[in-house]
């Protein structure tokens, strides 16, 4: 096992556009790190510089303590599982996850031990006689995963291991990596562009975009103290919503009613015209469900479409606003390949709530969990480091907590 540290990274391509652009990022040993963001932010480009696949144009690339920037792939020690599998079709499911194997000559009581001890672990003992073309996408996934456990190596790679897979097994499949990463407590680094995934599997994520990291932290932290609107935009399904707000003093004049911001807040936004209020569907509800005493804002909105999700239920409501604002959203919108930011919220209720499509409904927005950008440079003006931070130090503890738990209670894996 091994720690990754990545200082001033910077790949260009022929035509000189920097696909990544100066990113220092240190991956503890035994860490679950996701890289995530939108088609051609650079993710892959870093994993493949990471491995060894694409030359490093300038930075420092350090594995295990040791700078590897001019290290061949085979030498670097280290297992990559691709999005297309990459097996061999003329060979059984044992030979393929023993394939490592045999090129370091390993002898073959050791191969035998080793590829049973995998096919355990990932429940292949059935289909170890069979060819990949006769398994399912799941089992095809998780001989390509065999085959990288079954190596002494330093960190697994995964390149969008789950893409080819249908949404309920790539349920099942996200499960079976982060058990599995956390019994052999290996460094990993996953690439994605799903938020879910980023969001259920990784102890950390780094957020890129256009080759340059937005904010690397817990899930937590990203979810609750997004550094911008690219991130709260990105992270959270449906989006965080951005209403525009006329600043008065320390009133915010949205299209849903007036924000009063405590002092802090205030201070934070200072002398700005034009803000962009970020406010989470979960933080709004039927405001008829809401104990009348409680803080927050009410107000009544036409409600445009309902979806009923059995747990809850998303209402759709537009709202104007200004021209400047509209084209933000388009574009990022554009840049996210979400058709969900417009100048539309979308809130999240109690599947209780009585509201119709087409008709006028209270509703009740808790304030207190705003968060406010500058519309230019969509920086978050509220964030609160320390806040955000104290969710990563949790989120730490916890992953120790479960490698110990997982490492005395499971059996681990030879080699
Ligand atoms: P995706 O999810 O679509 O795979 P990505 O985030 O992994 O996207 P990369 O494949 O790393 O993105 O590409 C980053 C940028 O580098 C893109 O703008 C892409 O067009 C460019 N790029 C990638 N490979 C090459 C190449 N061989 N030559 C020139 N440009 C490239």
């Amino acid at each position: 096992m091994a720690s990754i540290e990545m200082s001033n990274i910077v790949k260009k391509y022929g035509d000189g556009f920097p696909a990544v652009n100066d990113v220092s990022l240190d991956i503890a040993d035994g860490e679950f790190m996701i890289l995530v963001g939108p088609s051609g932010c650079g993710k892959s480009t870093l994993l493949r510089m990471i491995v060894g696949l694409e030359d490093i144009t300038s930075g420092d690339m350090v594995i295990g303590g040791k700078r590897v920037n001019d290290k061949a792939p085979r030498d670097r020690n280290l297992s990559m599982v691709f999005q297309n599998y990459a097996l061999y079709p003329h060979l059984s499911v044992f030979e393929n996850i023993a394939f490592p194997l045999r090129l370091s000559k390993t002898p073959e009581s050791e191969v035998r031990s080793k590829v049973n001890d995998a096919a355990d672990v990932l429940e292949l003992q059935e289909h170890l006689e069979r060819k990949p073309a006769n398994l399912s996408g799941g089992q095809r996934q998780r001989v390509a995963m065999g085959r990288a456990i079954v190596r002494d190596a330093d960190a697994f790679l995964f390149d969008e291991p789950l893409s080819n897979l249908d949404a309920k097994l790539r349920g099942q499949m996200r499960t079976e990596i982060a058990r599995l990463q956390r019994r052999l407590g290996i460094t990993t680094v996953y690439v994605t562009h799903d938020q879910t995934e980023a969001m259920t599997l990784g102890d950390r994520v780094c957020v890129l975009r256009r080759g340059v990291i937005q904010q690397v932290a817990s899930p937590r932290e990203l979810y609750e103290q997004p550094t911008n609107m690219f991130v709260a935009g990105f992270i959270g399904s449906p989006p965080m919503n951005f209403l525009p707000a006329r600043v008065q003093g320390s009133t915010l004049e949205t299209p849903f009613g007036a924000i009063e911001l405590d002092e802090k807040r205030a201070k934070a936004v200072g002398e700005r015209d034009l803000v962009l209020v970020g406010v989470r569907p979960e933080y709004f509800e039927d405001a008829s469900l809401i104990d009348e005493s409680r803080e927050g804002t009410r107000f009544t909105a036409k409600v445009d479409v309902t979806e009923w999700l059995g747990d809850s239920q998303y209402a759709y409501i537009p709202y104007d606003a200004p021209e400047e604002v509209a084209a933000k959203l388009k574009e990022l919108s554009r840049e996210l390949d979400s058709d969900q930011l417009r100048t539309q919220a979308i809130v999240s209720i109690d599947a209780a709530s009585r509201i119709r499509e087409g008709h006028d409904a209270e509703f009740w927005l808790d304030t207190r969990k705003i968060h406010v950008f500058d519309p230019e440079s969509g920086e978050n003006l509220t964030r609160d480091p320390e806040a955000g931070a104290e969710l990563t130090r949790m989120a730490e503890e916890d992953r120790q907590d479960q490698i110990e738990q997982a490492q005395t209670s499971g059996a681990t894996v030879s080699g």
